[in-house]
């Protein structure tokens, strides 16, 4: 009899069904990943919730763990028993967007590579098959947890050095979710100005703690207002729209300095929603308007070093840490809006 193992997928909203499969054994140019920890993102509260029906799926792409297995051709230098970071996240390498240096948005993403029977990261599991280029290895300095918020981490990264963010900028991080925090941190050891929006009071408090030079909430007084009350009128150099609503990025439009970047760093819910905006501001004060999906190697990589060597601290975002068998309740927990990420450990 062949050991097994246990790998949860979302059936339904609020429903979860754990599938007991055989152990794979890694084939060439692949390894075998024993997971020890897995932060549940927004993609995986938003299918548990309903919001997102994309059924089934095996979630789980915030991932840690062990290495156990090595395949042949695999050349790492992670020996058996390494710390390791996951990123299940498909670069083919071969077509047009991996070729022209964007990875993160890889053609073939959501293609399946191998035979699975059902779609996803399939981080949420006691073990993980990966191909070589999805492991990253760590110092071992930092815990399995903090590893685990890599994966974020590297999305944030992208987002900041997409933004061009520079020296003593002014900089307007709208959501103090983890993601705003993330860039508060980020921009801060940048060496910009960080102002945060938030309307919920507790996330502003901790936004503050977190080093932020001013909060603003948007329901007090108009946004731009504001921001060009805290900038002598000019604007902010760059604003990151890291909330789902479409209003917020219309109001940074408005908020923005000559030159100054909008950047849509999280998606916007409903899917449908559309905004109008003014197109004489990208002309006569050469602003731009973009955005930054997921992370490449690159950004991978940084990441894991910036944790891994203690240079960016993740702590203060883990808000509940809950063994693999309390899954739904970690859900559960996770969509509420007091806390940051919790992570099931295996
Ligand atoms: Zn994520
Ligand atoms: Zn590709």
């Amino acid at each position: 009899m062949t050991d097994t193992y246990k790998r949860a997928v979302f059936v339904a909203p609020g429903e979860i069904r754990i599938d007991e499969l055989p152990i794979p054994e890694p084939g060439p140019r692949q390894v075998l990943v024993k997971v020890k920890a897995c932060a549940l993102c927004t993609w995986e509260q938003r299918v548990f919730t309903g919001e997102e029906k994309f059924y089934p799926l095996a979630g789980g792409h915030e991932v840690s763990g062990e290495l156990v297995k090595v395949g042949q051709y695999v050349y790492t230098d992670a020996q058996i028993g390494d710390k390791v970071m996951a990123s299940p996240l498909i670069r083919c390498g071969y077509c047009e967007s991996c070729r022209r240096g964007m990875d993160n948005i890889c053609d073939n993403m959501r293609k399946s590579f191998r035979e699975t029977d059902v779609p996803g990261p399939a981080g949420l599991a006691e073990y993980i098959l990966l191909d070589d280029y999805q492991l990253y290895q760590t110092t071992n300095g930092a815990s399995y947890e903090e590893i685990s918020l890599t994966e974020p981490l590297a999305c944030v990264l992208r987002s900041v050095r997409k933004a061009r963010v520079q020296r003593a900028d002014n900089v307007v991080v709208v959501g103090a979710g983890v993601m705003g925090m993330l860039h508060l941190l980020l921009c801060k050891q940048a060496g910009a100005r960080v102002i945060v929006s938030e309307i919920d009071p507790t996330r502003a408090a901790f936004a503050r703690q977190m080093g932020a030079d001013a909060i603003i909430n948007p329901l007090e007084k108009p946004f731009a207002e504001q921001v060009r009350g805290l900038t002598h009128g000019r604007g902010a150099d760059v604003i990151f729209c890291a909330v789902s609503i479409a209003a917020a990025v219309e109001q940074s439009i408005d908020a923005a300095a000559k030159g100054g970047r909008i950047h849509v760093y999280a998606s916007i819910h409903p899917r449908s929603a559309r905004i109008t905006i003014d197109p004489n501001p990208f002309h006569s004060n050469e602003i731009v308007l973009t955005g930054s999906m997921s992370q490449d190697k690159d950004d991978v990589l940084q990441a894991v070093r910036l944790i891994s060597r203690g240079l960016v601290d993740v702590k203060p975002f883990i808000s509940l840490v809950l063994p693999f068998d309390r899954l739904v309740e970690a859900l559960q927990a996770a969509i509420r809006p007091d806390t940051y990420r919790v992570i099931v450990t295996m």
